[in-house]
């Protein structure tokens, strides 16, 4: 490895070199070759337009295998790179590709500082993982890691260095299209599980040819949109902010994470990607954040459209100064920064911190000494669809799925099962279970559920049900909702009659969720639910697989239906993962990471909810509660079933908080089944009383632990001082005297309770 970077380092300078004799141009430029100072160094030599230049990003314009651009955008995109105006472009894939693009930036531009090269590798590149909701599901760190490591591998090979992810809004909201993308309603699983992205993506050491730099998004509230609807308004107490909106964040930052996105949203008031407390005071100042703010695609020119900026000139200035370092598709920095700043609405100060920020990137990507280190097409071609990799996949996918419901043990079936019928649209689909992000992938390339079915020689009879959606599948596009054709109802329940026993695989396609996808009714779409009642009405021996990219209310499946399967979309081995489940080769352990609401009237509804000055009493009207639905989700945080059955017990506390500040929890997990496990034991803490409200319970720690049939064993969990606090309304963290209480179990409900004291 030593000698290939220093390969590539000669590389780099004979490259410089060439471009020095190539150009008249670059006579007077001179590269140091000391990499402490290469920042500095162009940094010293670059006019005001070539450092705005650095803070500008394009999506991807002209196929660079082809002729250049004449006319239009594309040449006044191209004419920008020869001139120095890019720092970086984003969706642009591919070795050769990148390669050209970054050749005429290399040799044709004054300095020839590399581009770097973004795209939403959100779960997984051209090998499609679980979404990240259902990899969050997983609560199995090291297979998130591994997953991200997978997805840096592919997108590397083919050029990329810089990926929109991870994605680490909390939000609580169901209808919100986005959830999709995150980990979930809770901070502490959601930081755990950003960084284990962050580590996946960035690896031990940015420089390998192999890792790429991540971006943590959308600074920041972007998953409080107001009723769930995507890009609305987030207005959020300091509490919230503080305690379940930054935490996440924060963590990617400590984690070391070289990119943040800022977010779409107006935060109480300030549209985020103009929000100088966020951005400077929060992130750059307080955190120390080293790496560089990135806006949300035309976030910048979109504060016109919030009417916080004038025009698009004053949306650069306001961007710029409240510490948005790159512009992302808006055109306000390239066109208008550089006159702002000789004007003097701009310090030149904010400029140099934002390109030496850019700079430091991809210094330490190592592009500096060879830009086209990630543009080796042998090496694209040998490892995107790596079977490695298609492994990683299946079983991130396998323990992603999260069994909601398992009457008189109806699962795992036997793979001799007579009269067995598959219905539904979901079953045979190669297309939705990819999700949703899944750009740089290819369309159709799901191992269906009933392609993996035939390849564990399954017999069984099919029939489609329902179309789920009519027309096309776009990315960009509306899915089109097949509410009213009933057509192929009656082939489904003729079926189901003779059948012994129905898998149904009903719910959401990829499309269904994702950016601008936000549903008022988060049922099973279209008219699924009539089809389940129908099959169910003369077959009641059925098996719900759901897939879905968001927590659904099933509530009438829950009260009608044995089985329950949350199956998400699992990505490219999608159907082998699920065959891996229901035929009990894989003993399911995915636990949710967000309730799943009884009525969408209940959302937002969340576990680590605070108290309220009128739990009851109930005999009158007068508590907070709804007159036609209970409190409770359907299915909590934290649920999820398992073919062994465990058991806790003996949770002790050790509290040496007065002696090394932290309080030990140890717990006794014992699989009381006939089946080898695996439990994901949680750990929730209520602080008491608190200086402002804090929540019922909050996650505080969690173990996977596995155990085979009858087997015991104790785990410890330690809470520092990082658990036991919580931030004031100053945004200062503090643990305050007083008593706590710990629930241990298997999920946010229950769990045996034990009291500790803080002195
Ligand atoms: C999304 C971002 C994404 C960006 C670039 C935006 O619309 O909000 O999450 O990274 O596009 O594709």
């Amino acid at each position: 490895m030593f000698q290939f970077r220093k390969v590539c380092f000669v590389v780099g300078i004979i490259s410089l070199m060439m471009i020095q004799s190539s150009c008249a141009q670059k006579k007077d430029i001179t590269v140091s070759k000391n990499k402490e100072s290469k920042v500095e160094s162009f940094l010293s030599q670059m006019t005001l337009e070539e450092k705005v230049g650095q803070m500008n990003q394009y999506n991807g314009f002209w196929d660079a295998t082809g002729p250049a651009p004449s006319g239009g955008d594309s040449k006044m995109k191209y004419d920008h790179l020869k001139s120095g105006k890019v720092g970086a472009v984003l969706n642009v894939a591919g070795a050769e590709n990148v390669r050209k693009l970054q050749e005429t930036v290399v040799n044709e531009s004054r300095l020839g500082i590399p581009l770097l090269f973004g795209f939403d590798v959100i779960h997984g590149h051209k090998t499609l993982s679980p979404i990240p909701l259902a990899e969050a599901a997983s609560w199995d760190l090291e297979a998130i890691e591994k997953s991200a490591r997978v997805a840096a591998i592919e997108a590397s090979a083919r050029g990329i260095n810089w990926t929109f992810a991870p994605m680490v809004d909390i939000s609580r909201d169901a209808r919100w299209g986005r959830v999709m993308e995150g980990a979930g309603e809770d901070t502490y699983l959601g930081s755990q599980v950003a960084v284990a992205r962050v580590r996946g993506f960035q690896g031990d050491d940015l420089s390998d040819d192999n890792t790429i730099a991540a971006c943590a998004k959308h600074f920041a509230g972007y998953g409080f949109a107001e009723s769930g609807k995507d890009y609305n308004t987030a207005e959020v107490s300091l509490t919230t902010l503080y305690n379940v909106i930054l935490p996440p964040f924060k963590a990617c930052v400590d984690a070391g994470i070289c990119t943040v996105m800022n977010s779409f949203n107006s935060l109480n008031g300030i549209p985020a990607t103009g929000d100088k407390f966020l951005q400077r005071d929060i992130l750059k100042d307080k955190w120390g954040f080293e790496g560089f703010v990135i806006s949300d695609w035309g976030s910048t020119m979109e504060m016109i459209d919030h009417r916080y900026a004038k025009d698009k000139r004053d949306a650069a200035i306001i961007a710029a100064n409240a510490g948005s370092d790159m512009d992302m598709e808006s055109y306000a920095y390239v066109n208008y920064l550089a006159e702002a700043v000789r004007k003097g609405y701009v310090q030149m100060e904010y400029i140099d911190d934002a390109v030496r920020r850019i700079l430091k990137i991809k210094e330490d990507l190592g592009l500096f000494d060879d830009p086209y280190k990630y543009c080796s097409s042998k090496k694209e071609s040998t490892l995107i669809y790596h079977t490695d990799h298609k492994a990683a996949a299946r079983d991130m996918a396998k323990k992603s799925i999260v069994l909601l419901k398992n009457e008189d043990k109806a699962l795992p079936l036997s793979t001799s099962q007579k009269g067995l019928a598959v219905i539904g649209d979901l079953a045979a689909d190669k297309n939705g279970p990819l999700g949703n992000w899944r750009i740089g992938s290819e369309d159709n390339s799901a191992v269906s559920f009933l392609e993996a079915l035939d390849a564990e020689g399954v017999n069984y009879k099919y029939a489609v049900g329902t179309e789920v959606s009519v027309g096309k599948e776009e990315f960009i596009r509306e899915l089109e909702i097949n509410n009213s054709d009933e057509s192929q109802f009656q082939e489904a329940i003729n079926l189901a009659k003779t059948s012994e026993k129905v898998i149904m695989v009903l719910g959401e396609h990829g499309y269904h969720s994702g950016e601008g996808r936000s549903r008022a009714n988060i049922g099973l779409p279209g008219n699924q639910q009539e089809l389940l009642e129908a099959v169910y009405a003369v077959n009641k021996n059925i098996v719900l697989v759901v897939m879905t990219g968001r927590p659904l209310a099933l509530t009438w499946a829950d009260s009608n239906i044995p089985s329950i399967v949350n199956a998400w979309q699992l990505g490219s081995e999608a159907g082998h993962a699920i065959v891996d489940v229901l035929y009990g080769k894989y003993n399911p352990s995915g636990k949710l990471p967000m309730s799943f609401p009884r009525s969408v009237g209940q959302v937002p509804v969340y576990y680590n909810h605070m108290s309220t000055g009128r739990p009851g009493p109930k005999d009158l009207v007068f508590w907070s509660h709804y007159t036609d639905e209970t409190n409770d989700p359907l299915y909590a945080f934290g649920h999820g079933l398992s073919y062994s059955t465990f058991d806790y017990s003996d949770v002790t506390v050790m509290n040496s908080y007065s002696v090394d500040k932290t309080v030990k929890v140890s717990a006794t997990i014992t699989n009381t089944s006939d089946t080898k496990g695996k439990e994901v034991a949680q750990l929730y803490m209520q602080d008491v009383f608190a200086s402002v409200t804090r929540p019922v319970r909050e996650l505080k720690g969690f173990q996977l632990v596995e155990l085979a049939a009858g087997e015991s064993k104790t785990i410890e969990i330690t809470l520092s001082e990082d658990e036991l606090g919580f931030y004031n309304n100053e945004g200062n963290y503090i643990v305050e005297s007083g008593d706590f209480l710990i629930y241990v179990g298997g999920s946010s409900v229950g769990g045996i309770e034990k009291k500790f004291t803080i002195n």
